[in-house]
């Protein structure tokens, strides 16, 4: 499953937005294989596409692509030197997809800053010094490696070296590897590496709820959006607060009160369709009397490879998917009409994968 991590500096909201995100939580007894820790969230991906199709299937069961959300707290000043939560901390963090740093957009006097002022793009720098700062130690051990390896004349450790040079001089200037302009194959020689400020990023910039219908005149969340258009990384805006109250209501009461705010989606759900674009990420279904399915697979990816995150037997025994485009399937309102009008396609092994496939894998046990 996708994993984003949440990263920002003590009060600035994050367990405010990390609960809301625990109560909206997607149903535990679609994922009985994962174990879910305390500091982990698992929301449903928005995408109505598969009810539709539970509908016209009459499925049992819907079960809708998830994202997991991973609470990192701890990282303050200091945290890459072992203080806060210092490495605990860091192997957490090891491991997302991404990482969301949320951002204190609000003005409120009653809520203590740890910095003593508003400021995101100074609690930006912090947080992505530490990140660079521990980076700069995984590149220098490797380095250190390295430079013994190419000495005794080893053509890759020479190709790598200067790479690793470049990025230690980068990161020694607090310049996160994603904003140091690499190219894919210097990108390549380090994810083995998997630096901290190479992952994509978004800041969630938090404001307050009464400026929830128009925040344009917030000037915070103004120099978030420059900072992070500098950088290639994206930003979300929201209200905690306001999320916090979304998560206590019903689906409908839900949707009332955010007409009534006067926006057209959650936070949250903004929150998720900016980590899908982020990554790259599509959804692709399968559909059937017993469930409907959404599962999640970067752009790109071809069909016995979408196959194996249903099972590793299908992609291993995979021969060819039979698959219908969504909007194709709802213009002829049936599996057999889509076939009687050719529009369910046998795919071979090179096809890659579009956005809202309705896919049968055939495979040998
Ligand atoms: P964390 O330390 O980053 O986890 O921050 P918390 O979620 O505990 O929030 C710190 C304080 O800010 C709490 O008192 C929250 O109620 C408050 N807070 C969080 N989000 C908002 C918001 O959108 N508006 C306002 N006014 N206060 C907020």
């Amino acid at each position: 499953n996708l994993e984003v991590g949440i990263v920002g500096l003590p009060n600035v909201g994050k367990s405010t937005l990390f609960n809301a995100i625990t109560k909206a939580g997607a149903e535990a007894a679609n994922y009985p294989f994962c174990t879910i820790e305390p500091n982990v969230g698992v929301v449903d991906v928005p995408d109505d596409r598969i009810y539709k199709l539970a509908d016209m299937f009459k499925s049992k069961k819907v079960i809708p692509a998830a994202m997991r959300f991973v609470d990192i707290a701890g990282l303050v000043a200091g945290a890459s030197k072992g203080e806060g939560l210092g490495n605990k901390f860091l192997s957490h963090i090891r491991q997302v997809d991404a990482i969301a740093q949320v951002v204190r957009c609000f003005d409120d006097p009653n809520i203590t800053h740890v910095s003593g002022s508003i400021d995101p793009i100074r609690d930006i720098e912090i947080i992505n010094t530490e990140l660079c700062l521990a980076d700069l130690d995984s590149v220098e051990k490797r380095k250190q490696r390295i430079e013994k390896i190419a000495k005794s004349g080893d053509k890759e450790a020479r190709i790598e070296l200067p790479i690793l040079e470049k990025v230690i001089e980068g990161l020694g200037d607090a310049i996160p590897v994603r904003a140091q302009g690499l190219d894919d194959e210097e990108l390549e020689i380090l994810k083995e590496l998997t630096l901290l400020t190479a992952k994509k990023s978004l800041y969630v910039a938090n404001i307050s709820e009464d400026e929830i219908s128009d925040y344009s005149g917030n000037e915070h969340v103004k120099r978030v959006q420059e900072y992070a258009a500098n950088e290639g990384s994206g930003v979300v805006v929201v209200s905690a607060r306001i999320e916090s109250e979304i998560a206590e209501l019903s689906d409908e009461e839900a949707t009332a009160f955010l007409e009534e705010l006067g926006v057209t989606e959650s936070g949250l759900d903004k929150l998720i369709k900016a980590s899908y674009a982020l990554l790259g990420l599509i959804n692709f279904f399968t559909a059937g009397e017993m469930e409907a399915r959404a599962w999640t697979i970067v752009d790109g990816t071809k069909a016995p490879q979408a196959a194996g995150k249903i099972h590793s037997d299908i992609e291993k025994g995979f021969i060819r998917a039979e698959i219908v485009a969504y909007d194709d399937l709802v213009t002829c309102g049936s599996q057999n009409a889509a076939k009687e009008k050719g529009l369910v396609r046998l795919e071979g092994k090179e096809y890659v994968m579009k956005d809202g496939d309705v896919t049968y894998f055939r495979f040998n046990v």
